[in-house]
């Protein structure tokens, strides 16, 4: 329940289904990816071709679904989801792929999770567009080889070093997902703004991009809460002064941290002397787990320069004394 979650729940992808852009052309950002996929794209479909299998990589919130529904709209084919977790024994692969029509689009998320037995019929389903079903067992066990139609995968994983090799290279093309810049998310936010019906000053926007955190699945959540308060405390219009109330009282500061990060900040700054400070002191002095600290709060205090993690602990920079507001001692680390 973060504001500033990447991740999202199932009532939270309903509600991001509204405003997900359904064109290359509408998708802002990552122009590199969006020029590159758009090319790979048109030729395929100039050849009259199911285009070639597509591995999408990034953190999650930057529009890796999004693109999967947009490869399946521009190749105008239909797209079934499926992800890795949910197969976990080769024949529910085989079964999915034996249902899939001529064209079609499928996109596996965390790709990276499927059972060995499935990633291995997966290699041979991308490449000859077969799978081997296996009959009987023990010595008596054959496969028998089924065609499948032409399909192309769209992968998506949180890291693509995480895949086998194998599986990688049969991937005809690969895009890593970088975070946004800020001009991209204004112009997520001012599209998302027109689809909820809100009236949002360019200023305002400017303000809910910056403490985005690079994400559009945050930028979108963040617009959801601001609007939610010019509902409630004003005409619904929202102003550069609105969003900020908003956002303060969402406890999501101007560099998009939130409290989880702050206290993390405010630890090593104000209780430790800068550092460096062990994980699991650290997570003590903020009652957290130490997961918490490590894979929730860290990774974006790491990002963004605020903090250190070194052999001997984690350490403050002068930019988190900064952002905090405090004087660091003479002589502080970092
Ligand atoms: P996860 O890994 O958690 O599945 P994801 O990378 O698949 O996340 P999406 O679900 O595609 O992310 O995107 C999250 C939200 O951000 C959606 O509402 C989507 O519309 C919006 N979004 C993502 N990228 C863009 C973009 N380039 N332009 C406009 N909106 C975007």
């Amino acid at each position: 329940s973060r504001p500033v979650d990447p991740q999202a729940d199932d009532a939270e992808r309903a509600a991001e289904s509204a405003l997900r852009p359904s064109t290359l052309g509408e998708f802002q950002g990552q122009p590199r990816v969006s020029e590159q996929l758009g090319l790979v794209l048109a030729a395929a479909r100039n050849r009259g071709a199911v285009a070639d299998h597509v591995l999408l990589s990034g953190p999650p919130g930057l529009g890796k679904t999004t693109l999967a529904m947009i490869i399946a709209a521009e190749m105008s084919a239909p797209l079934r989801i499926s992800s890795g977790p949910a197969i976990q024994h080769a024949g529910d692969l085989a079964a999915i792929l034996s249902g899939l029509g001529e064209g079609e689009v499928l996109f596996l998320d965390e790709i990276h999770r499927m059972s060995r037995p499935a990633e291995e019929m997966l290699y041979l389903a991308m490449e000859d567009f077969r799978v081997d079903v296996v009959v009987g067992k023990g010595p008596g066990a054959t496969a028998i080889p089924i065609d499948i139609p032409h399909f192309t995968l769209v992968g998506a994983t949180t890291r693509a070093g995480l895949l086998p090799g194998p599986l990688r290279d049969r991937f005809g093309f690969t895009a890593q997902l970088d975070f946004y810049d800020d001009t991209a998310l204004r112009r997520i936010l001012m599209r998302s703004a027109t689809q909820l019906g809100v009236r949002l000053s360019t200023e305002a926007a400017a303000e809910i991009a910056r403490r985005s955190r690079g994400t559009p699945r945050i930028t979108n959540r963040l617009l959801r809460r601001v609007r939610d308060y010019a509902q409630v405390k004003a005409d619904g219009t929202v102003s550069l002064a609105l969003a900020r109330d908003a956002l303060d009282l969402f406890e999501v500061d101007d560099r998009g941290l939130d409290r989880l990060d702050r206290g993390v900040l405010e630890a090593v700054c104000a209780r430790f002397g800068g550092g460096p400070v062990g994980l699991s002191t650290l997570a003590i002095s903020v009652g957290e787990e130490t997961d918490t600290v490590e894979e929730v709060a860290e990774p974006f205090l790491v990002r963004q320069g605020f903090l250190m993690r070194t052999p001997r602990g984690r350490v403050a920079t002068p930019a988190a004394w900064r952002h905090l507001g405090l004087t660091a001692p003479v002589g502080a680390p970092g």
